[in-house]
């Protein structure tokens, strides 16, 4: 996508997954863009490609507290994502998501800035209607282990939406559904990477349950493409707006997939079914096509070659620090 002119981006969450992508492709565009992490899941390494940028700026802060720059746009990523690493705190998963979007919509208020937020497929919870819809209001557990997450991004969007109502702000709300690609974090417990270095270095595949229950991959560079332009369409376009991929799998099938295309010799192993793990997940993605003329485009194949390629090289240096250290 071409922009006309040159913007103050702020990232929140920008050394995590998603977010160092969206900042090298901001950067790409010709953007100034001010990463704003604490390092929580997200590294240095995720970004330090990009620190010799003159129009990249790196901050360590934690969004539970203010935070005083001029910016023109701001994308709220913010938030440990999986399941191992939100429930680690779970308070200050709740804090993250809620005080850190006030800390945000107040921040937008004072500049004017439009903001973007990193919502997700949890706010429907273990849904009763599939594929989940924008209009569900979602089957979610309040006080469950994964209801820190779940809630806090809830209530991140309520506050989205009354910033809109009552201080008339140009929001966005995407509601992320399942991504995966390079820089994911290697032991974050998530399922593609469980399995792709389980697979990558022989250990069994650990699925959860029968590996019946589904969800649908979407690669990171399509979901990037989604978010920027998402940011980019009119005020009116406030969201939420679904962003992933429909392409459906069980567990099962993912786990196959993943060990036929690594060559992986790892056996699968049945491990117990987490508590309130949803049964099924994908999203109608009819808004985001109508809305942003936007469809993902990378096969599921293809997405996890490029994804295997990022964890050979991370089991690759840790060989290599181990044999340096012996
Ligand atoms: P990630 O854990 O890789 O990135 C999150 C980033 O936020 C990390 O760099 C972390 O250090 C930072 N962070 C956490 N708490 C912070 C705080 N208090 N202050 C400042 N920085 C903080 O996760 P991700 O997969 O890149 O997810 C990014 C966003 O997208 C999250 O808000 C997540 O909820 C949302 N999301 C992701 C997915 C997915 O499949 N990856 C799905 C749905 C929603
Ligand atoms: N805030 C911030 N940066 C700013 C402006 C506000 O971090 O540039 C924080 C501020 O600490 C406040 C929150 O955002 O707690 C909400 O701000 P708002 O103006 O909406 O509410 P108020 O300040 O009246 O509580
Ligand atoms: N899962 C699994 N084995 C693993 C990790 C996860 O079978 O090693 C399952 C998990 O129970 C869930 C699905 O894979 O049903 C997706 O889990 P993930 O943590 O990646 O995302 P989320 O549950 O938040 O969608």
């Amino acid at each position: 996508m071409k922009e006309t002119f040159r913007k103050r981006i702020l990232v929140t969450g920008g050394a995590g997954f998603l977010g160092s992508h969206l900042c090298e492709r901001l950067l790409a565009q010709g953007h100034d863009v001010l990463c704003v992490d604490n390092f929580y899941t997200g590294t240095k390494d995720n970004i330090a490609h990009l620190l010799d940028s003159p129009n990249f700026e790196l901050m360590r802060h934690d969004v539970t507290f203010p935070l005083y720059v001029e910016v023109d746009e701001i994308y709220n990523l913010a938030c440990p994502a999986s399941p191992i690493h939100y429930q680690h705190d779970p308070v200050q998963t709740t804090k993250t998501s809620v005080h850190g979007a006030i800390n945000m919509l107040g921040l937008a208020k004072r500049v004017r800035a439009r903001i973007f937020q990193a919502s997700t497929s949890e706010v429907y919870g273990d849904a009763h209607v599939h594929p989940q819809q924008e209009a569900y209001w979602g089957n979610v557990n309040p006080i469950g282990p994964r209801s820190c997450y779940d809630e806090g991004k809830r209530c991140a969007e309520t506050l989205f939406m009354d910033y809109r109502r009552q201080h008339g702000l140009s929001i966005k709300i995407a509601r992320i559904f399942n991504t995966y690609g390079p820089r994911m974090h290697p032991s974050d417990g998530r399922v593609i990477s469980n399995f792709m270095m389980q697979a990558l270095s022989g250990q069994p595949i650990t699925v959860y349950g029968e590996g019946m229950q589904t969800r649908s991959f979407c690669y990171v560079d399509d979901m990037v493409d989604a978010f920027i332009r998402l940011m980019n369409t009119p005020d009116e376009l406030t969201g939420p707006v679904n962003l992933g991929n429909p392409h459906e799998l069980s567990m099962l099938d993912i786990a196959r997939r993943i060990v036929a295309l690594t060559g992986s010799s790892s056996e699968i192993v049945f491990k117990p079914l987490p508590l309130d793990d949803p049964w099924h997940r994908r999203p109608d993605i009819a808004l985001a096509r109508d809305a942003l003329g936007w469809t993902p485009t990378t096969p599921l194949d293809e997405g996890l070659r490029r994804t295997a390629q990022h964890f050979r090289r991370v089991l690759e240096a840790a060989e290599s620090r181990a044999a340096y250290s012996a």
